[in-house]
């Protein structure tokens, strides 16, 4: 996401490097650079206009520190005014009361169902009791695709197919909910291709009925101003509290995510950046304008690392990496932990310059099923000793992976180097062996 954006503002910033002081010449070249950069990504045009004044003024007013590479600050300057832009502070949502009713608002494919599962999952995994509530009485099929989330998030959905008022079954649920010892409810609405009044009124009246704590106003970032639009559209009906920005791994222009905070004044919560569950992070306005700048979200990794992590089974393969005897078998669970923090290109392109680097380079988690397969295919002796594997052994499983053997020599001699790694770390931690010095 934000390639294009992150490229030109780094070409704008760029022309400041290596020069040994800001002048206004230079400054004013280089913010009206910015300027465009934004405006090519949608930001509005007023948006963009007051962030670079502010980003030149900040520039003209620092031009007394010389040890400072210019382009270095103004690089930080462009930073913090984005982070100023999108609102500084993490919004988390309000669970006070109890249960909690949290509305969904957006317009039609915006990603509300989407977004009511993975949040679902999110508030389950932080030990809340969550039920779900399809609201949405136009599409039949929308009732069928929030049970399917529900099921796999394993979280209660409540519906009423025969009910055509959406208001009598938001009541009915938030009834059932208190019955049942629910902490949260999300209610997942009805959304229309455009705004439109009836659509508006029939919220306004769900809103009325069962007072949310949150009301959430989802949108699909790809469509740029329009997002600011209807967001606009939105707000001005039915207040709402926060902002769900989805379809982030697409290729958006970002305009969406940098001018939604500044024209509703309402913050942005949450990013949804793919179509599985797991795809949803808490939106950080510090991290995102890392990201704009290229410069890679390590904490939303890291973040999604622990979540993934799972304790036991690491001591337990620390322990076996210790005594020397790491497996294929261990391989093999190691490779689902890292499958279960998400997807692996969405995973490096949060790494500092590699969004860049793998913009066009084919990786998908599908790159680990011929991996998998062949392990799959040996028998539990031959994933303790792969030294086992002589030809007709390699030949059986190459069959029985739909692999060929070169592949499975490629992978033993990878394992092989990976163990003989391990094995000199800890002759390391042992004492018995000493790193060389580096300079
Ligand atoms: P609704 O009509 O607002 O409930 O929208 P849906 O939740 O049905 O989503 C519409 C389509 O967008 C579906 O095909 C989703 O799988 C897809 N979708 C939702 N969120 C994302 C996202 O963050 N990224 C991508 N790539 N697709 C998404």
């Amino acid at each position: 996401m934000f390639e294009n954006l992150s490229n030109k503002l780094n070409t704008a910033m760029r022309t400041l490097k290596g020069k040994g002081r800001i002048t206004d010449v230079n400054v004013a070249a280089t913010v009206k650079e910015i300027r465009r950069a934004l405006m090519d990504a949608d930001v509005n045009y007023k948006v963009a206009k007051e962030i670079t004044d502010r980003i030149k003024d900040e520039a003209m007013g620092q031009k007394i520190v010389i040890a400072v590479d210019p382009g270095q600050m103004l690089v930080k300057i462009v930073h913090d005014e984005l982070v100023k832009l999108m609102g500084s502070q993490v919004q988390g949502i309000n669970l006070k009361s109890e249960p909690s009713v949290i509305l969904i608002a957006g317009l039609q494919g915006s990603g509300k169902t989407t977004f009511s599962g993975k949040l679902a999952q999110y508030l389950k995994k932080s030990g809340r009791n969550v039920l779900l509530v399809a609201c949405d009485i136009y599409r039949p099929a929308a009732i069928d695709q929030l049970k399917v989330l529900g099921e796999q998030v394993e979280v209660e959905v409540y519906s009423e197919p025969e009910n055509k008022n959406a208001v009598q079954i938001a009541q009915n649920a938030l009834e059932y909910a208190r019955k049942m010892g629910k902490k949260v409810i999300i209610v997942d609405t009805a959304g229309r291709l455009a705004v439109d009044e009836a659509m508006m009124n029939e919220i306004a009246a769900v809103k009325e009925a069962i007072k949310p704590s949150e009301t959430l106003f989802v949108v699909d970032s790809m469509t740029g101003q329009d997002a600011v639009n209807t967001a606009k559209a939105f707000n001005d009906r039915l207040n709402f509290d926060g902002v769900v920005l989805t379809k982030l791994d697409g290729d958006a222009r970002g305009g969406a995510a940098l001018s939604i905070r500044h024209v509703v004044e309402k913050p942005i919560k949450f990013i949804s950046t793919g179509e599985k569950m797991d795809a949803l992070d808490q939106f950080y306005p510090d991290r995102m304008a890392s990201r704009i700048l290229g410069m890679g979200d390590v904490l939303s990794l890291v973040e999604r690392a622990q979540n993934a992590f799972d304790e036991e089974e690491a001591e337990r393969i620390n322990k076996k990496i210790r005594q020397n005897q790491f497996s294929f078998e261990d391989f093999y669970s190691q490779l689902q932990q890292i499958k279960k923090m998400g997807n692996i290109k969405d995973l490096m392109g949060m790494i500092p310059g590699m969004g860049q680097a793998i913009k066009d380079v084919d990786i998908s988690n599908d790159s680990f099923t011929p991996i998998e397969a062949i392990i799959q295919s040996m028998t539990p002796k031959e994933r303790q000793k792969p030294e086992l594997l002589d030809m007709s052994r390699k030949k059986r499983i190459a069959a029985g992976s739909g692999t060929s053997v070169q592949q499975i020599n490629n992978l033993l001699k990878q394992f092989e180097e990976m163990r003989k790694m391990m094995r000199m770390m800890n002759r390391v931690q042992d004492g018995k062996m000493k790193l060389p010095n580096f300079p």
